[in-house]
């Protein structure tokens, strides 16, 4: 990364017993939009905070292009932000609303006019200027939220689950919307959320936390198709997993066994041969085919039909029950409860997870 706009370095803060930043460390790059995903209480929004310095870290430091910012207060960082229950002023005006940061930052009545007007016009709220809040639907709502953030142009903004509220075809729309004015703008992104689609569609890169700590960063195709290690793979994406015994690997082939099968993973990993690993396999690498077809034999346990595609839960008399997504528009066999079938699949297809 060419020298990043924001760094931070050994962040941690606990709460009591709580490690809500355990050693975290994350450099972001100017002009990318950067997604810290996790479950609940994975403290992402206690990193947020911090780097907003609504929050005094217990450890550790944050540089904004190079310069010391750890003690520096929250109105003079200078970040947009949206936070989730960081709602407009029930009193003012849309207008009133926008303009705020730009009021406080005691710029000219004539700037501010301009200003407001652009922004309202870069969420598509022009016509809306002179309403209440009360007067707007949830996503218009968040849209002047996002207005008023960008009102002063910071060079940074910090987003808390900001479309979490929404219905799902809205949020749908807005994260269409959000991702292509960040095009248009160029300003950093920091964006939390808790929704594995929305981090996967939206970001440049994903970082994904669990209790206070990073488990995996990376653009969205790498974490789900390279996931490191069991919660990734679970966590980012549904998967099956094999727990497998080495027989030996030459090169990148490595030869699996698991309860009375084996078969062949091609993999970049080194495994020694003798040792226990756990291979993620993606639902729609399975292939589900009819008896003999395929190298497993399988009988159909559950389907479930989802539109465009169908998941069906399938059990193998010794590795059990595994999930395959199959697409709707071009299945060979229909897959019912009871039926016998293969299953399958390609030796690239499985990932070798590390232990933690
Ligand atoms: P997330 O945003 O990922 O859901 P948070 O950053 O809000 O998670 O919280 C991380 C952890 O820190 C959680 O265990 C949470 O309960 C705890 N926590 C956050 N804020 C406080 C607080 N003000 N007091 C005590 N515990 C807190
Ligand atoms: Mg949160």
């Amino acid at each position: 990364m060419t020298s990043p706009i924001l760094s931070i370095n050994d962040a941690v803060k606990t709460y009591g017993s709580i490690r809500a930043l355990d050693q975290v460390n994350l450099d972001v790059a100017e002009g990318e939009f950067l997604t810290l995903l996790g479950p609940s209480g994975s403290g992402k929004t206690t990193l947020l905070s911090a780097i907003a310095g609504f929050i005094k870290m217990d450890g550790g430091s944050l540089t904004l292009r190079s310069e010391d910012i750890t003690n520096r207060p929250p109105e003079h960082r200078d970040f947009g932000m949206v936070f989730q229950g960081y709602a407009l002023f029930p009193t003012m005006t849309v207008r009133e609303n926008v303009g705020f940061p730009l009021k406080v930052r005691k710029k000219p009545a004539a700037e501010i006019q301009k200003k407001v007007n652009d922004a309202l016009e870069m969420v598509q709220m022009g016509a809306f200027a002179d309403r209440m809040p009360s007067q707007l639907s949830g996503g218009q709502q968040q849209r002047i939220a996002l207005a008023r953030a960008m009102s002063f142009s910071p060079q940074v903004l910090l987003l808390d689950e900001p479309l979490s509220a929404l219905d799902k075809k809205l949020r749908a729309d807005l994260q269409w919307e959000l991702k292509a004015l960040h095009n248009q703008l160029g300003v950093t992104f920091i964006y939390v959320t808790h929704d594995q689609d929305e981090a996967l569609s939206m970001s440049d890169r994903i970082i994904i936390l669990k209790d206070g700590s990073i488990q995996q960063q990376g653009d969205p195709n790498t974490l789900y198709n390279r996931p490191r290690n069991k919660f990734v793979a679970d966590f980012l994406g549904k998967s099956n997993f094999i727990d497998v015994t080495v027989g030996a690997q030459t090169g990148t082939t490595l030869q699996c066994a698991a309860k009375g099968v084996a078969f062949n993973v091609e993999t970049d990993t080194h495994n020694a041969a003798g040792s226990d690993v756990k291979l993620a396999l993606r639902p729609e690498r399975l292939k589900l085919g009819a008896p003999g077809e395929e190298f497993l034999p399988a009988v159909v346990k559950q389907v479930s039909y989802l539109g465009e595609r169908c998941q069906v839960i399938v059990k193998h008399e010794t590795l059990g029950e595994m999930l395959i997504s199959c697409p709707t528009w071009k299945t060979d066999i229909t897959p019912v409860a009871g039926l016998a079938v293969s299953i399958g699949w390609d030796p690239d297809a499985p990932v070798v997870l590390s232990e933690d």
